[in-house]
C-alpha cells in the first residue's frame, strides 16, 4: 500500500530465513482483512509504503535449523501474530500477547511467499494435504474464524444462552457460527444488509435486528424479556458499536469485543452500573486452531462461505475496493 486507496502488486525479493526458528511458506491462498480497510481509508496509515496482508495458508518450503515440529511439505495455518506457545502467557491461552510476539504480516501475506517467525509455536499443520475446496475454510481459520470464535468464547457463550452479535463483517458472521457451535439457543444478528443477513441465518442466526445504537439496544431488550442478552460479541470497533454491545448485555452478562478499537472511550460510571464482564483484544487464534482445523477437515463447519469474491493476486486492489464499497464481504486472493 503506497497510500490510502493505492494498493499495487509488484515484484519484491523472496523472503528468507532470518532467525533459526523461522519458516518460509508458499501461500495457497490469502485475503484482504476488514482491518486492512482502516489503512485503505486513511486511518492508521503511517505514510510509508507498507507490505499488506496477515492471513495465510500454504505449504512449508523451508525451515530454519531450530524448527523441529514443522516440516517442509506440510500444509499449515497460522495466526497474524507469531507466538512461541511456551511462555506463561501462551500456556494460559493468550498467544496473541506472547512474551515473544511478532506480527506475521510485517512482510506482507498478500504475496506468493511469507516468512513466519517462531514456526513451531505459530503454525498448525493439517492432518493431510487438503482438497482445494477446503482451502477457503482453512484460510478463514487464520483470522476471521479464530477471531469470531474468540469473541464467542470471551462473551462466555454457553449452551442455552441468548447471544447478540454487533457487526456483520466476516468476523461478526463467523462469531455467529462459533456461537452456534458453542450451543447458543438464540443468536441475534445485528445487520441491515440483506446478503449478510442470509449468510448470518445460514451460520445459525435465529433473529435479525436492523436497528442500530439505542434503537438496536431496545430491540435486543424486547427479544429478551427486557433483560438484555447473556453474551454480546462486538465485531466493529467503534464507539457506537462498543456502547451498543455493553448496553445490550444483561447485568452479569459478558461482552467479547474483537473489533479493533478506534477512538473508543468507555464512560466509567455507566460501566460501573452496567455490571457486565468485558474481555477482548487481538484474538489468540493459535489457541483455537487445532479444534477449528478438526471441525473444517470433518466438514462440520464451512467458514469459507464468507469469501464471496475470489481474485488472482494481481487484482488485489480490486479486492480492497469491493470490500470498501461493501460489494464483497471478503476477498480471497489466489497467488
Ligand atoms: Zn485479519
Ligand atoms: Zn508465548
Amino acid at each position: 500500500m503506497y497510500a490510502p486507496g493505492d494498493v499495487r502488486v509488484e515484484q519484491r525479493p523472496d523472503p528468507e530465513i532470518i532467525e533459526p526458528t523461522d519458516t518460509i511458506i508458499r501461500l495457497s491462498a490469502t485475503c484482504v482483512c476488514g482491518s486492512d480497510l482502516w489503512l485503505w481509508r486513511g486511518i492508521d496509515f503511517d505514510d510509508q509504503p507498507t507490505p499488506m496482508g496477515h492471513e495465510y495458508v500454504g505449504v512449508v518450503e523451508e525451515v530454519g535449523d531450530e524448527v523441529h515440529t514443522i516440516k517442509p511439505g506440510q500444509f499449515v495455518i497460522g495466526s497474524f501474530f507469531a507466538s512461541d506457545n511456551t511462555c506463561p502467557i501462551c500456556r494460559n491461552g493468550y498467544q496473541s500477547r506472547c512474551a515473544h510476539v511478532e506480527y506475521v504480516g510485517a512482510g506482507g501475506a498478500q504475496a506468493e511467499y511469507l516468512r513466519v517467525p517462531l514456526a513451531d509455536g505459530t503454525l498448525v499443520a493439517t492432518s493431510e494435504m487438503p482438497s482445494d475446496d477446503l482451502v477457503p475454510d482453512l484460510l478463514a481459520a487464520s483470522d476471521v474464524l479464530g477471531t469470531g470464535w474468540f469473541g464467542a468464547v470471551a462473551a462466555d457463550v454457553q449452551p442455552g444462552n441468548i447471544v447478540a452479535v454487533v457487526g456483520d463483517g466476516a468476523v461478526g458472521l463467523l462469531a455467529i457460527l462459533a456461537a452456534k457451535q458453542l450451543g447458543a439457543e438464540r443468536i441475534v444478528a445485528m445487520s441491515r444488509h440483506e446478503p449478510r443477513q442470509q449468510l448470518a441465518r445460514q451460520f445459525g442466526a435465529t433473529d435479525i435486528v436492523t436497528e442500530r445504537g439505542d434503537e438496536g439496544v431496545a430491540r435486543i431488550k424486547d427479544l429478551t424479556d427486557g433483560y438484555g442478552a447473556h453474551s454480546v460479541i462486538e465485531a466493529v470497533g467503534t464507539q457506537e458499536s462498543m456502547m451498543q454491545a455493553i448496553r445490550a448485555t444483561r447485568p452479569g452478562g459478558h461482552v467479547g469485543y474483537v473489533g479493533v478499537c478506534h477512538e473508543v472511550q468507555l464512560p466509567g460510571q455507566e460501566l460501573f452500573y452496567a455490571e457486565v464482564h468485558l474481555l477482548g483484544g487481538p484474538a489468540p487464534v493459535r489457541r483455537f486452531l487445532p479444534e477449528l482445523i478438526r471441525l473444517i477437515e470433518s466438514r462440520e463447519i464451512s467458514p469459507g462461505k464468507v469469501f464471496d469474491l475470489t481474485l488472482p493476486l494481481d487484482e488485489t486492489a480490486e479486492g480492497y475496493r469491493a470490500m470498501d464499497e461493501r460489494r464483497a464481504i471478503k476477498a480471497l486472493l489466489r497467488p
